[in-house]
């Protein structure tokens, strides 16, 4: 039997996949090698916009439950203060990062998923597909050593850093490995000074930095070599308490650890998340250095983006051109600048010559004293500013004055349902209840809510998408650019 979907791979980003393809109504499996979820801590912070797009897929709740609040980063060189970001005063109803292992998201993706009658088939491997005309065909090892062949009409490779969907569809995977060497830790700490917030250190031997967990559990990582063979084993825990001694504050003591390692940090990307019915989310198309914690978070809007413009194909709702081509342009784009933001922040945190540090650690403190330069940073970390400006789904000509543009996230209204939540994906119109708001809904009755949404403000009409984002943004009464778009997706 062929199925709608088949998602590789049941880490973050494929249990996200699944869940909201299934949500949508597509049958999907889900299959991965690994006997067991993990138990690593690996990605710590969901972030504002995750936790947005999570409320969409109806599970935000559990997060919340199961998390930790933090709503500050701390930069300091020695005992000068060099930037305090504050995330409170963020537009959003999660005004804040929350720490939660990444064992425990995926144990909550991974229940969610079952909630909507979908088991992670473990054991399972994904040997090889073959794409044709009108569906792939993939080869799956099934737990006895036995070979299943399997019909889908989408393959969506979530399948990590060493994809083989990657590899089988002969992508490179371009960019480097970063010449340093990095310690993890997650530990129970002592006599932290700031204790519910993420601190940066910056020292004259490299950078210390510290995530809380728990009130008690901390992540610690620090760079310790340049990458030239040197460090090879993960570090013991007085290693950790001696970095710590010399970057931190002193008096922190570290106890209990739950994980020690050493890592590498890669910077490598794709260049085109799709070949024909053949999709790549997460780690699979993009890895970079952890600062700023956006890996896992960016893998998982990754499948958000997807997920909409696959069901309303695979739904006949839509033609499957331009919407399914339009996600390696909007998320390679993401992807790239989190690749580039990422590795900027790494190399400022590790640079080293003493002229260097004194220029950076004079200069750093003026652009962060600029409030607009401080707001600016925590619209990016939370990732509220992600968006699509490029996108070509965009109509010629369209544009409303006071925003929000097209390709922007829609401002999210607390205690309103958000738009896209629900069983159907749908855009939704943000316009007064108008004769002519009314005549496009009743002309576009299978992609649009039945009911406008509340406009953002009296000069403009938004057509938004299932994932929250700016379609059209106009003038309040020009529906031709809003029935534009919907004339060029729409099924014919
Ligand atoms: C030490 C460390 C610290 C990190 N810290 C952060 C952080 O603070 N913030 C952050 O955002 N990110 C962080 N990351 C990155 C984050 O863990 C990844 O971005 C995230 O796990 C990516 O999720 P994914 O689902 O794309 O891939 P993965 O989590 O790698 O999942 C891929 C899954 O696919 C399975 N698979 C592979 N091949 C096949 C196959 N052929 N058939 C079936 N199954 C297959 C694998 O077994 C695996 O379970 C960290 C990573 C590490 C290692």
């Amino acid at each position: 039997m062929k199925i709608d979907a088949l998602v590789v791979g049941a880490g973050p980003v494929g249990l996200t996949m699944a869940a909201e393809l299934a949500r949508y109504g597509l049958s999907v499996r889900v299959v991965e090698k690994a006997a067991q979820r993990t138990d690593k801590s690996k990605a710590l912070v969901v972030w504002s916009r995750t936790l947005e797009l999570i409320d969409r897929m109806g599970n935000t709740q559990a997060f919340l439950d199961a998390g930790f609040k933090v709503t500050g980063a701390n930069i300091e060189a020695g005992a000068k203060q060099i930037a305090h970001i504050t995330l409170d005063e963020v537009a959003s109803p999660y005004p804040f990062a929350l720490m939660i292992p990444q064992s425990e998201t995926e144990r909550l993706l991974d229940e969610h998923l079952q909630s909507l009658g979908v088991s992670v088939e473990r054991s399972v491997e994904l040997l090889r597909f073959e794409d044709g005309v009108d569906r792939v065909v993939s080869t799956l090892c099934l737990p006895n050593g036995r070979e299943e062949i399997v019909e889908n009409s989408w393959l969506i490779g979530c399948d990590g850093a060493h994809s083989t969907v990657r590899h089988q569809l002969g992508m490179g995977f371009e960019g480097d490995t970063l010449a340093s060497d990095w310690i993890l830790a997650d530990v129970h700490l002592k006599g932290v000074p700031r204790p519910s917030e993420i601190a940066i250190l910056w020292h004259a031997e490299g950078v210390l930095a510290i995530f809380p967990i728990t009130a008690t559990r901390y992540r610690v990582i620090a760079n310790v070599g340049d990458g030239s063979g040197g460090v090879k084993n993960d570090p013991t825990l007085a290693e950790v308490q001696a970095v710590m001694d010399r970057r931190g504050p002193g008096g922190i003591i570290a106890s209990d650890p739950i994980w020690l390692a050493v890592f590498h940090i890669n910077e490598r990307k794709v260049k085109d998340y799709r070949a024909g019915h053949v999709f790549l989310a997460g780690d699979a198309a993009h890895i970079h250095s952890p600062a700023g914690g956006q890996g896992m978070n960016t893998g998982m809007q990754d499948a958000c983006n997807l997920a909409w413009k696959l069901a309303m194909v695979q739904r006949g709702m839509c033609t499957a051109e331009p919407l399914l081509d339009s996600y390696s342009a909007e998320r390679g784009a993401v992807g790239e600048a989190v690749l580039k933001d990422a590795g900027r922040l790494t190399s400022v945190g590790i640079l080293s010559g003493d002229f260097k540090q004194s220029i950076r650690n004079r200069l750093a403190p003026l652009i962060f004293g600029l409030a607009p330069v401080r707001k600016a940073a925590a619209e990016k970390l939370t990732e509220l500013s992600i968006g699509y400006p490029k996108s070509p789904l965009h109509v010629e000509g369209a544009s409303v004055h006071g925003g929000p543009e097209a390709g922007e996230r829609a401002p999210v209204r607390a205690g309103e349902k958000p738009i896209g939540a629900g069983r159907t994906p749908r855009f939704a119109l943000c316009a007064e209840a108008s004769e002519g708001a009314m005549r496009l809904i009743a002309r576009y009755p299978g992609l649009l809510e039945a009911k406008p949404h509340t406009p953002y403000h009296s000069g403009g009409v938004w057509l938004v998408r299932p994932d929250g984002y700016v379609a059209v943004g106009a003038r309040a009464g020009d529906w031709a650019h809003c029935e534009a778009f919907l004339q060029r997706i729409a099924a014919k």
